[in-house]
């Protein structure tokens, strides 16, 4: 690895290359605009880096969403001119500020869409909310169909600066339920008996997240879907291709990557010596022998990157097999050239350590 380039960086550090979340976030929008689908670009994966969020947005971005206030503040104040929609279901406490920066937002309370009426009319300013429906994934959303109509109704005909700008869902996050044709069809109907009340036709039917590109791929998307919320699938595009199979391979997989410095290397048992009981992180771990094999400690841990799971090693023949809070050890006895002591290697991720990666300030980030 090139030792010499970096010598005056001090590591772990996040290389992040804007140029592949570009691309990516290009190859999403063009995938969902052919459909008539518009894209939210969802920030929060990586605290909304400014200069990562710029990205999404100059890559075709309809709206640039995130489940947090404060990112959607620190964007408007870095000078991001895009309709912002808040993810989250809005606290009392943020409604003031809700108003103030952003123009879209999902909703599944009546008295929280009486608090934003209100703020509204202290502000003088109009606000678009797209109502969410539970359909089974058992995180946020009306789980009535009577209720969320009614809620539909009362936004049109009795909150005047509250606009009901459309309905929507999550599937995938906590009942880990599929976005299908069956329950998305549903989301559709719904839509369509709110749509014959209020005799105009809903702006937005927003279908879900990253797990819902799987049906516009497959061109079975139902055609009232016009909307998704995307940041996974877009960022490091892992999820689609582990998980459900999809051939991804135009996606860029290292838009993030974490580089770590080796600090040791021996060779050791893989099996610790005396009696196991709990390790750092409180939970009992088990071993198995495969004799004394080499390994790297690396100067990063469970404190930076969250779980070491969710790394994917980049060098061919390294392999993950432990960390602690400050510490990540790998298994380098099958490398075809062996890394040596105070290397620097590089992984890719899953979504959480990008989470806690971006989030941490005492990791740099280095753009390229
Ligand atoms: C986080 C979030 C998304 C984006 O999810 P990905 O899996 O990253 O695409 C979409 N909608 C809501 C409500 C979210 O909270």
């Amino acid at each position: 690895m090139n030792k010499k380039a970096y010598s005056d960086i001090t590591y772990p550090i996040l290389e992040i290359n804007l140029k592949k979340v570009y691309e990516n976030v290009e190859s999403i929008v063009e995938l969902c605009n052919n459909q008539g689908i518009s894209v939210a670009g969802v920030v929060k994966g990586f605290n909304a880096i400014p200069e990562v969020s710029m990205q999404f947005v100059n890559a075709g971005c309809t709206y640039i969403a995130s489940s947090r206030m404060d990112q959607i503040i620190k964007l408007k104040e870095y000078g991001l001119n895009k309709p912002f929609m808040m993810l989250r279901i809005p606290m009392f406490s943020e409604i003031k500020k809700l108003v103030e920066f952003a123009q879209v937002s999902l909703n599944s309370e009546m008295e929280t869409l009486n608090m934003i009426q209100k703020e509204c009319e202290l502000q003088g300013k109009k606000h678009k909310v797209i109502l969410m429906i539970d359909l089974g994934d058992l995180r946020e959303g009306v789980y009535d169909q009577d209720e969320i109509i009614n809620l539909a109704m009362h936004v049109e005909n009795h909150l005047k600066n509250v606009e009901l700008y459309g309905i929507g869902t999550n599937l995938g996050c906590y009942g880990a339920i599929v976005p299908t044709i069956e329950n998305l069809g549903r989301l559709c109907s719904i839509a369509e008996i709110i749509e014959s009340k209020i005799k105009r036709r809903l702006d937005i039917i927003s279908g879900g997240a990253t797990s819902s590109l799987p049906l516009i791929i497959d061109g079975k998307m139902p055609k009232r879907i016009n909307n998704l919320r995307v940041g996974e699938g877009i960022l490091v595009a892992e999820d689609l291709e582990k998980f459900w199979g999809y051939d991804m391979k135009h996606m860029h997989k290292d838009t993030f990557v974490l580089k770590a410095q080796i600090v040791e290397i021996k060779d050791k048992p893989t099996h610790p010596i005396g009696e196991v009981f709990i390790d750092a992180f409180g939970s009992k771990p088990t071993y198995e022998d495969n004799g004394i094999r080499k390994r790297a400690l690396l100067a990063v841990g469970k404190q930076d990157f969250g779980l070491h799971d969710k790394l994917i090693p980049q060098k061919q023949g390294v392999k993950i097999i432990g960390s602690s809070s400050d510490h990540l050890i790998v298994d380098i006895e099958d490398c075809d050239i062996e890394p040596k002591l105070g290397d620097i290697l590089g992984f890719l991720m899953y979504y959480p350590p990008m989470m806690y990666l971006t989030e941490n300030p005492s990791i740099p980030k280095v753009f390229i």
